[in-house]
Formats: C-alpha cells, structure tokens, sequence
C-alpha cells in the first residue's frame, strides 16, 4: 500500500516536475514522506541515515522541535512583510547575531533568499563599490579554479570554467580570472610556488580586478578539496598589496560544518564580503545573507547614486529568520566543535580502507565532511539505489562520492553510512581500466 503510494507520487512527479542537475524525467527518484533526526523516512516504508544533511544545511538533523516552534509561533504573528521601508524583530535579531558571530569588521548585513543571489548580491557591491571609489575600470573579477558559487549568472561566472557551465553558456558569460585550484591540500605546507600564479595574475591585472571571489579552506561542490589556511592568509595578503577586496563564499562552509565556524577562522584571515546560507537556518527554510565591511559599506554609501541597488521581494522573510535564530541557538547552546571534531575521526578512519580499492583516487575528511574520489564518475543508475537498500541517503556526483551528515549523528549511524560508502563503491563502481 505505502510503496504503491510512493510509486504514484513518483510517477506523478515524473510527468510534471523537473529537479536539479536532471533530464525532464528525474530517475531514479525516491519518495519522501517525513523526516526525524537524521533519518528520512521514504514513501515505501524504509528508513534511510541522511549522510547529506540536505546539501550542508540540516546540521541539527530535521523536525528540531525548536526551530518548528519558532517557524510556528512567527507564522501566527506574520509570515511575511515587505522590507522595504519596513523592518521587525526576527530580521534585526538576525543581523545582530549574524554580525556578532561574523570575523570583525564586518558590520552590515544584506539579507537574502538563496545562496546563489547572495553571491549575485556579493560581486554587486564589490562592482559598485569600484564605481562609488572611483575605480570604475575594476570590473573583473578573480578566483580559483575548482570553485563553486551558485547556479545564476554573476555565481556561475566565478564557478570552475571546465566542472561548471562556462562551455554551455560562454557568450552570456563576463571572462574572468582563473588561478590554479590552491595545489596545497589542508595539512600541507603552503609554498611560495602554489601561490605564484595567483600572485602573478592579481598584481599584473590589479587595476582591472574589484575582488577575489574563493570559498575558504573547503571547496565544495566544485571538487570538495579542502587547502592549506597559509593560502587563503597569501590570498588575504595580496588582496591588501592590491587593494583588491575580498568575497569569501563560507555558503556551504558556514556554521561549523569545516570544524571551525567559518572557514575563514582556519586562516584568521577577515574578508570584506562573505555570504553565508545553507545551513543558516538549520535547513528548515531558504535564507541567505551577505555581510560587509564597515569600509565597503562606507564607501559605497559616500559615492553615486549612494544607494545598494537590490532588493529581493522576499528580502528578510520573518519565518526564515525566525528559523535561524532558533538554529543559531541551538548551535551555541550544543558541544557542536567536539561532535564535528569526533565526526572527523571517525570518517577518516572508517573511510580509510576504501583507499584499497582500485576505484579510489583519494580520500579526505575535515570537519563533518567526508569525500572518496574516484578514478571514473559513478552511475547514478546504479549507485543510488544501491545506497537506499544499504539504508543511507548519498547523493554522489561525477567521480566525487561525499558525506556530510548532521552534527547529532550517533558513532552507529555514521558507521552505517560510512560502511554503505565503502561497500557501494566495492561492488558497483568500475575499475579503471
Ligand atoms: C550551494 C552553494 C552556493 C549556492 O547556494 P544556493 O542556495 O544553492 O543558491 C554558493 N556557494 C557555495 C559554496 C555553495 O556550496
């Protein structure tokens, strides 16, 4: 009955709705019925260990009693108004938080609906911060190979040119500047050669450069390579000598997830512009935020037109701020440091062994994230039905077979989810030639 159930709601999907990164009819597709701590519970009855965290953003695992309160409670008061001319409780308490826990400096908060549009927001205000300082020929920007900034057009631009969708859509694109992917993994040395390139490039072009666009320490979904802090220390360095600003993507490295609370934090180093999203609100709503510097923002302010030209009609939504301050309490109120830590171990020695296996290229852990990288990409066909019946929910992509559970997860799960990772890739992946 329940799998009869699961298997209409799929068909009915398949005539009518398209989702990410998939052909007009998505398959294989999984129904969801409900989810509970770090367990989905699928349309058919089986439960599966959520090893994704929902792409980075459920930390706390789903149904958090706090968080369905706070939407609740802020859905009697008032579900949304403009924030034009208007402002409330949540959205004010947010910023406060947000700036609180941000590096210092950075002061003001631009308040978003998704992590795509705050890096639109981002590369905005370093572009209008040029034109307002008088450097209106600083309209390019420059950044690291491998990266990953969102699906719209200013984010894309920015993303890897060869992993992302620069070949598809090359004559919609602005042309910016690629430096290598930082060659010097997390706990390497990071040496004068690995930055040279990168040097190279942003003081040969520092006049036509408004910022450096990177994801610090983690690269996510453009490769999920984690590098030295020395680098992104370099980077910060040569943005100064340039005087060049700084945009650090911490979307999917916010909140802990990298074992710091920003990934910033690893290196010290304090950016100008950082968007944060995903697991903002503890993945219970779609929010987003770009933080300024006091001098970015003073700047922009003193020259023309003296306005920041956006404004997303959604802009502050009460519910989705609502949502992350409960989160964000919740985060401070648990031992979330010593979990992540206590997830890195054990990923990284319950992930070890797959280094045996022909398929495998590499394997890392930081933080609460766990990645095998393959020699060849995976078959989605096979390998994603494969983790439902091993009882885990693993969404790989291309050679990249990845884990970054939510931070509650018990040692048992984890090993649930590790042992399926090792076992899928053993047994349904292809061995190089
Ligand atoms: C997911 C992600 C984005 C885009 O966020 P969306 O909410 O999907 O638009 C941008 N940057 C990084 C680093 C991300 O991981």
């Amino acid at each position: 009955m329940a799998a009869e159930r699961g298997q209409d709601l799929v068909s009915r999907d398949q005539r009518v709705a398209w989702h990410p990164y998939a052909s007009p009819e998505c398959s294989p597709l999984f129904a969801v019925e409900s989810a509970q701590g770090v367990r989905l519970r699928l349309a058919d009855g089986r439960e599966v260990v959520d090893g994704m965290s929902s792409w980075w953003a459920a930390i706390h695992g789903y149904g958090q009693p706090a968080i369905v309160e706070a939407i609740r409670e802020q859905a009697g008061r008032m579900a949304h108004v403009m924030f034009g001319g208007l402002t409330h409780e949540p959205a004010v308490a947010l910023c406060e938080k947000l700036v609180a826990l941000a590096p210092p400096g950075l002061s003001r908060v631009f308040l978003s609906d998704s992590g795509s549009v705050a890096m639109e927001i981002a590369i905005k205000l370093a572009l209008q911060y040029a034109r307002a300082i008088g450097r209106p020929e600083r309209s390019r920007l420059l950044t690291v190979r491998g990266g990953y900034h969102g699906d719209t057009f200013g984010a894309m631009a920015v993303c890897d040119p060869v992993t992302g969708m620069h070949g598809l859509f090359r004559d919609a694109l602005p042309e910016h500047l690629f430096a290598p992917r930082p060659a010097c993994a997390y706990h390497e040395a990071c040496e004068a050669h690995h930055v040279e390139e990168f040097a190279r490039l942003i003081r040969e072009h520092r006049d036509e450069i408004a910022a450096v666009v990177l994801e610090p320490i983690v690269q996510g979904a453009g490769g999920m390579w984690f590098y030295a802090p020395d680098y992104l220390r370099a980077v910060r360095a040569l943005c100064d000598e340039c005087e060049v600003l700084l945009v650090a993507d911490e979307i999917a490295t916010g909140f802990g997830r990298s074992g710091e609370f920003f990934g910033c934090d690893h290196a010290g180093v304090v950016p100008d512009v950082m968007s944060v999203g995903k697991a903002l609100t503890g993945g219970a709503m779609s929010l987003a935020a770009t933080l300024v510097s006091d001098q970015v923002c003073a700047g922009l302010a003193a020259g023309e037109p003296g306005v920041f030209m956006h404004g997303p009609t959604f802009m502050g939504n009460p519910l989705a701020c609502a949502a992350a301050l409960a989160s964000l309490q919740l985060l401070d109120e648990s031992p979330w440091r010593s979990r992540v830590h206590a997830i890195e171990t054990q990923l990284a020695a319950e992930l070890a062994p797959c280094r045996e296996l022909p398929q495998v290229a590499d394997v890392r852990a930081l933080g609460a994230i766990g990645v095998v990288e393959l020699h060849e990409p995976v078959d989605m066909q096979v390998v994603q039905p494969a983790f439902v019946e091993e009882g885990v929910w693993i969404r790989p992509f291309g050679t990249l077979v990845y884990t970054m559970p939510p931070y509650g997860i018990e040692r048992a799960d984890l090993s649930l989810v590790t042992g399926a990772i090792c076992r899928v890739i053993d047994r349904h992946c292809r061995v190089p030639a």
